[in-house]
């Protein structure tokens, strides 16, 4: 067939701007994704050293921006630069580096148990969807943008980013400057909120990746429903945090606050209520204070390592939840700098609203339960929780709840470290999501498990005992054959 021109040169040039195909539509995200399906179909991000470029140069943006980034999640969260380096920037560029360092070994293709004839050969081949869209949250807004694109580059996938529209100052760096480091024929961000975000989840993806609330989790869902675009949902929800009558008060102490007040108590995997003894919960309120004033001083709001609510709408959700129970510890506010002192509740009711929504906040109330079995009875009545914690000095106790509970993450003794070890996968399960991202579970969420079986193209008299008409002993033998589960006689 003959090519025109400006065809060739497109093919020539696939996802340049400059030979795209003249859009039939005015429609400036269909252009967008058109541009990026183009390059997809080129096979231009099929290449380990493409995807490894892209990696580099992802690499690279972190790098040169570190300062602009910092100061970036300063203003969205009041984050502390040491905040930041430890839950967003380090954990970037540790992905960019696990990555790098694996990628020929993960895109190789995984043999399967070989067949009895040997003559087939069988694998499992790690293909990329193709055009890939990820919608992120304002929490951790590097973190949860740049991390799940990681695993969708390494895996050789077009991209689609959708930062959150609330954390402004972040969202304008990766809108303004992340672009000039990744090839942009294979690598957009596109901006807005929930409207403009209804708008693109319109179009078709060939997999979408959405962190942020169960409740969008389901428009997300729905929404790929229409096209069967297969989905991870990274939701969130109330994480329990179990106390153990058998603990050290002060250690336990120590850990839950750090993990509840870090960000400003604005973390997914953060304990989110504790369970424990009236017993237990008379040693820990003053351990908890101690721990408090420790961290952030008398005066918390003057502590440069505490956080701020994000905006107007959380700070008033927040300050209404401060009503709950009884306050022991904290409870002031103060609205002109969107500040909440890292709080613990007390006497608090199951039907009041700091027990019925996640709290995502510096406010911490205690339950009190009579025993472990009525703990694990009050986690197993509500959803699955995205995280659980247990805290005791028994083994056996933080085993029971490990065995007789779900979460989508557990931690024994411990807050959300395990966030930083990509060995690890990070997911929900039931209300908190599905799928599972980090490290090698990234590029394998963002890569199509291909069957393939490759077959001898002669040899067919081997193989004509399967054709019609079966007689007793090609019956005998296709039993056979298929009960060996190795041959591929048939
Ligand atoms: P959110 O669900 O309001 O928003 C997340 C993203 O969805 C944003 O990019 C936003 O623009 C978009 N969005 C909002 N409304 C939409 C709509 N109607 N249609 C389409 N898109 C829409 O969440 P958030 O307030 O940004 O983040 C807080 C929630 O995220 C909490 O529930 C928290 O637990 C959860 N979270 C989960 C994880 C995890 O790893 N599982 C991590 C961080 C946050």
């Amino acid at each position: 067939a003959r090519q025109s021109g400006r065809a060739r040169r497109r093919a020539a040039c696939p996802g340049c701007p400059a030979h795209a195909a003249p859009s039939r539509r005015m429609d400036p995200i269909e252009d967008t994704l058109q541009r990026l399906r183009e390059a997809f179909n080129a096979g231009r991000t099929r290449p380990a050293t493409f995807r490894a470029a892209q990696l580099r140069a992802l690499g690279r943006f972190l790098q040169d921006n570190k300062q602009l980034l910092q100061d970036a999640l300063a203003q969205d969260l009041h984050k502390s630069a040491f905040e930041s380096d430890i839950s967003e920037l380090i954990l970037c560029e540790n992905e960019v580096d696990l990555a790098l360092r694996n990628l020929q070994a993960w895109m190789q293709d995984k043999p399967a148990a070989t067949n009895l004839t040997k003559l087939d050969s069988a694998f499992i081949r790690k293909e990329p969807f193709g055009l890939v869209l990820i919608i992120a949250p304002w929490n951790y807004p590097l973190n949860l943008t740049l991390v799940p694109l990681v695993g969708a580059l390494a895996a050789g996938n077009c991209v689609v980013l959708k930062p959150s529209e609330i954390s402004k100052a972040t969202e304008k760096v990766l809108a303004e400057v992340l672009p000039q480091y990744l090839d942009q024929s294979c690598f957009a961000v596109l901006l807005g909120g929930p409207q403009e975000t209804e708008q693109l989840l319109e179009h078709k993806f060939d997999y979408i990746l959405f962190t942020g609330s169960p409740r969008v989790g389901r428009i997300v869902m729905t929404a790929a429903a229409k096209h069967l675009t297969p989905v991870t949902l990274e939701l969130g929800g109330k994480n329990p945090c179990y106390v153990d009558d058998n603990c050290d008060p002060q250690t336990v102490a120590n850990r839950v606050a750090w993990f509840r007040y870090f960000n400003a108590g604005q973390t997914c995997v953060a304990p989110d209520y504790i369970l424990c003894s009236p017993e237990t919960q008379e040693r820990l309120l003053p351990a908890l204070q101690s721990a408090i004033t420790r961290f952030y001083g008398d005066d918390p709001q003057s502590s440069p390592d505490l956080g701020r609510i994000i905006n107007q709408k959380q700070f008033q959700r927040l300050r209404a939840l401060l009503g709950c129970g009884r306050v022991a510890i904290g409870g002031q506010s103060d609205e002109s700098q969107r500040y909440i002192a890292p709080t613990v509740l007390v006497d608090v009711q199951e039907t009041e609203p700091v027990m019925q929504e996640e709290i995502f906040g510096p406010i911490l109330p205690i339950v009190s339960v009579r025993s472990l079995d009525e703990a694990i009875d009050f986690i197993n009545r509500r959803e699955k929780p995205l995280a659980l914690y247990a805290f005791s000095n028994s083994s056996q106790v933080v085993n029971q709840m490990l065995d007789r509970t779900s979460s989508g993450n557990f931690g024994g003794n411990e807050g959300f470290i395990y966030m930083t070890l990509p060995s690890l996968p990070l997911g929900g399960v039931g209300n908190s999501g599905m799928g599972r991202y980090h490290g090698k579970f990234s590029f394998d969420t963002f890569s199509h498990h291909r069957t393939c079986l490759l077959s001898h193209a002669g040899l067919e008299k081997l193989k004509e005992i399967r054709y019609p008409p079966y007689t007793a002993w090609t019956q005998q033998m296709i039993s056979w054959a298929l009960a060996s589960q190795s041959c591929t006689l048939l």
